[in-house]
């Protein structure tokens, strides 16, 4: 039987899963939610004996249900192969009292590539079941991490274009040599004289551009996004948490049954939502703690059912959770009003409206299993230090606020149960701040050197990530007006 998506703001909105990653966001702005979690049909035991792929089958299978088995396969099978850098895909590190969770070893070696290593293949399929014959053309904005994992996962699939944004100077000098060294014949990267801010207005417009889409339409064209709503990003993430459990209860390190705990760095919401659908779909998580960084949103929130946006926004090293308004909570506060699109739509009101909504007394109380906690920049560094010195392990900044936002909990609750902390970058990525963690005297070297201390340290070989902007020649060079970017489209796709 079909299981259908509906919006999260109008339950009369009801399309297919294929429909749904295609469209990204519904029509009303809201974003699309299954009509129910669905439960897994092979035991955790069944599941123990199978490998990442076949994991990410057994629970993709349950909420894509338009795909065939042969789809699906395929899917999985051209995203988590010879990119990852380990046969495990998302191996479990043991230090400091927790189970590392590494979800760093795809191509870019941040969290992100766990899904945007799939999407362009479920979007492609996706079109063709639907019969859209145009050629998808990725639009993105970025402030950094983002647009080189979409790279990385468009770069050569058939049927897509990709063109990415970013602010000339607003970015990492690493991070505009990921991505200007993006190989593949259909992949654009752009800068832009203008900030993050105009780069997304910029996007926006083209997408809401009718006249545009029709040129476009003409010449065999259509825009789609890879932005983290999407629910094509969402369900593989669900995997690698049914994994770990199952990687576990493998090992016997825990037994049938046995609860535990998971902590997540979190910005926009995305991935701590996958560990709270992979609980509901029957893996015994327990508590869910939901870590972030001095933009604490999140953490406010779950202390007092207020969300509040109105606040200054903190640059931290932790760049990928600097965030005041984290899109996919929506889905969890859709499940908590009980499946009301109504309520739902009205506290998105208010949060557009104002920048802040308060949830009533009995949502609250349906969420008892999450926990939120907070890590100030001193913490952080702290105990990137700690562990590093009492285990020999590194850890990377965001990682870090988990370990941090963990270790807290533990002390006041004395909570002992199994915790997996989600790691979701690789050290290599924000090399600079975690080797300022262990030791000041750090400060005075190139990037380059730090690298080469960190894999001295680590023991943990540099990544093809790194080595490859080492040496990678320029591919991209394009820079734009924020005022020219559409013209700049135009060009590239010859309209
Ligand atoms: C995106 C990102 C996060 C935040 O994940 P969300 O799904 O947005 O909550 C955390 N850490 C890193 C390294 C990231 O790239």
């Amino acid at each position: 039987m079909d299981l259908f998506y509906r919006s999260t703001r109008n339950n009369q909105i009801k399309v297919k899963a294929s429909e749904a990653i295609l469209k990204g966001l519904a029509d009303d702005g809201g974003l699309f939610v299954p009509d129910t979690i669905p439960t897994l049909d092979k035991s955790l035991r069944e599941l123990a004996q199978m490998n990442y792929q076949e994991t990410a089958y057994e629970v993709m299978k349950l909420f894509l249900t338009d795909f065939t088995e042969e789809e699906l396969k395929n899917c999985i099978n051209k995203a988590y192969d010879s990119k990852f850098d380990t046969k495990a895909i998302a191996p479990l590190k043991y230090a400091d009292g927790a189970y590392f969770l590494e979800l760093f070893h795809g191509a870019t070696i941040a969290f992100k590539d766990m899904a945007l290593s799939i999407l362009p293949h479920l979007l492609t399929t996706s079109a063709k079941k639907n019969q859209v014959t145009d050629e998808i053309v990725i639009l993105t904005a970025t402030s950094g991490d983002t647009g080189k994992a979409a790279l990385a996962g468009f770069a050569d699939v058939e049927g897509t274009k990709i063109i990415v944004f970013y602010p000339k100077d607003g970015v990492s000098p690493i991070q505009e040599k990921q991505m200007v060294t993006q190989k593949g014949a259909n992949t654009w990267v752009v800068g832009i004289r203008g900030n993050f801010d105009d780069a997304q207005t910029g996007v926006k417009k083209m997408f809401n551009n009718k006249e545009l889409a029709e040129v476009m339409k003409r010449a065999g064209y259509q825009f789609s996004s890879a932005n983290s709503i999407n629910i094509g990003r969402l369900v593989p993430q669900i995997v690698y948490y049914v994994y770990a459990y199952t990687r576990l209860l493998g090992e016997g390190k825990i037994a049938d049954g046995q609860k535990i705990n998971a902590v997540v760095p979190t910005g926009n919401f995305g991935n701590i939502l996958a560990a709270y659908y992979a609980k509901l779909m029957g893996v015994p998580f327990n508590k869910l703690i939901c870590a972030s960084n001095d933009n604490k949103v999140l953490y406010d929130f779950f202390q007092t059912g207020s969300y509040d946006r109105n606040r200054e926004f903190i640059l931290t090293s932790s760049p990928s959770m600097d965030i005041l308004i984290s899109s996919n909570l929506e889905r969890l506060i859709y499940r908590i009003a009980g499946n009301d699109s109504e309520k739902t739509a009205d506290l998105m009101k208010a949060l557009s409206a104002k920048g802040s909504y308060t949830i009533t007394e009995e949502m609250k109380q349906a969420l008892a299993e999450f926990k939120g906690g907070y890590a100030t920049e001193d913490k952080t560094a702290a105990v990137i230090k700690k562990i590093y010195e009492q285990d020999g392990y590194i850890i990377d900044t965001h990682t870090a606020v988990a370990a941090s936002v963990y270790e807290e909990y533990k002390k006041n609750s004395k909570d002992d149960t199994v915790t997996v902390i989600a790691s979701t970058a690789s050290p290599y990525k924000f090399t600079r701040s975690v080797m300022n963690a262990i030791d000041e005297k750090y400060a005075s070297m190139s990037d380059f050197e730090l690298v080469d201390e960190l894999e001295r340290l680590s023991g943990v070989k540099v990544p093809q990530a790194i080595e490859d902007i080492r040496t990678a020649p320029v591919l991209h060079d394009r820079v734009c007006d924020k005022s020219e970017m559409q013209k700049t489209v135009e060009e590239i796709l010859g309209l």
